[in-house]
């Protein structure tokens, strides 16, 4: 049921999935699925997948860059072992002229990546993060990043967040997307729009539109499996999209993730279960 939304368990599969999606005009962003590990040998595993994945970007001559997740690489077990982890993957993803986006986690992690991602942009422009618009402290951290030259994913946010921290209401989450958006688009740096929410994409173009932000400038970007006719729709339309491909046997809790941002998905993976 997981494969709607994650590429398959081996590298070799989301390397064929990727290749479909850059055969039909697409980027791609390659995930090796993981996270909350508990040994610093499984951090370190997950790094040596991640050198070799961009090795195999590079041998396969695939249009695609590097998402992953600091508390795969050992966040929760000493910020400055995942740090440097961390940064021997970016060097690796800079000699292969390539990028690595630091997903945001839940926000008991959120201070802890940005601290991580600013240092390592201090050694090497080949690292960008996420900025989740359900968040407060976003607009800030927005300033902050952009105070380093950090090219940021922009996404509403899908852990479950107590209204302390973040928005509770849709609306106000929308609100602050588009708010954030527009702060992005005329920074002067490459960032991403990731949303499948046609109010937030339009509200993009029509903001490219009126600041006169060429297409090139900015990029669309959208989850495995989610709204594939959008994602066709935007390419036609000339718009720069790229699709985040998971892979890994570690697919569980990305997966519960895809069903619980839409009850409609559960619904109809409960219905194709018993039949
Ligand atoms: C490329 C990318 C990277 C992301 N990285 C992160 C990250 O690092 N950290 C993080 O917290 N979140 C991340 N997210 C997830 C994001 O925060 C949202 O949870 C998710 O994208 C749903 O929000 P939405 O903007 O699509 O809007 P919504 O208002 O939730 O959805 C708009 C429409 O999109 C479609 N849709 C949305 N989700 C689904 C789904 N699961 N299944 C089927 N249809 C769906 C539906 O048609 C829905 O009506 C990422 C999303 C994308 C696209």
């Amino acid at each position: 049921m997981s494969h709607r939304f994650v590429a398959g368990e081996e590298l070799d599969e989301a390397v064929s999935a990727a290749r479909v999606c850059n055969d039909q005009g697409m980027l791609v962003s390659l995930d090796y699925l993981g996270e909350n590990v508990a040994t610093m040998a499984d951090a370190q595993r997950a790094r040596d997948a991640y050198l070799e994945v961009f090795e195999r970007i590079a041998a396969e001559k695939l249009n695609a860059n590097v998402s992953c997740k600091l508390t795969q690489l050992g966040l929760d077990l000493s910020p400055e072992f995942c740090e440097g982890q961390v940064l021997s993957i970016v060097e690796r993803a800079a000699h292969n002229e390539n990028f690595l986006r630091v997903d945001m986690e839940g926000s008991d992690y959120t201070e802890r990546t940005i601290q991580v991602v600013k240092r390592v942009r201090s050694h090497s422009p080949a690292i960008g993060t996420v900025i989740q618009a359900y968040l407060y402290r976003s607009e800030q951290d927005i300033q902050d990043l952009l105070a380093y030259g950090c090219r940021i994913r922009l996404c509403k946010g899908a852990y479950k967040e107590p209204p302390q921290v973040a928005f509770p209401r849709k609306e106000d989450v929308d609100a602050n997307y588009v708010k954030l958006m527009r702060l992005l688009l005329p920074s002067g740096f490459y960032h991403g729009i990731a949303t499948h929410d046609p109010h937030m994409i339009g509200a993009t173009i029509r903001c490219a539109a009126e600041m006169k932000i060429c297409k090139e400038d900015f990029e669309f970007q959208m989850l495995y499996g989610v709204r594939t006719d959008l994602q066709r729709r935007l390419v036609r339309d000339g718009y720069r999209v790229r699709i985040y491909i998971p892979y890994g046997n570690d697919w569980f809790p990305y997966f519960m993730r895809r069903l619980a941002e839409r009850p409609a998905n559960l619904a109809f993976f409960a219905r194709n279960f018993f039949r």
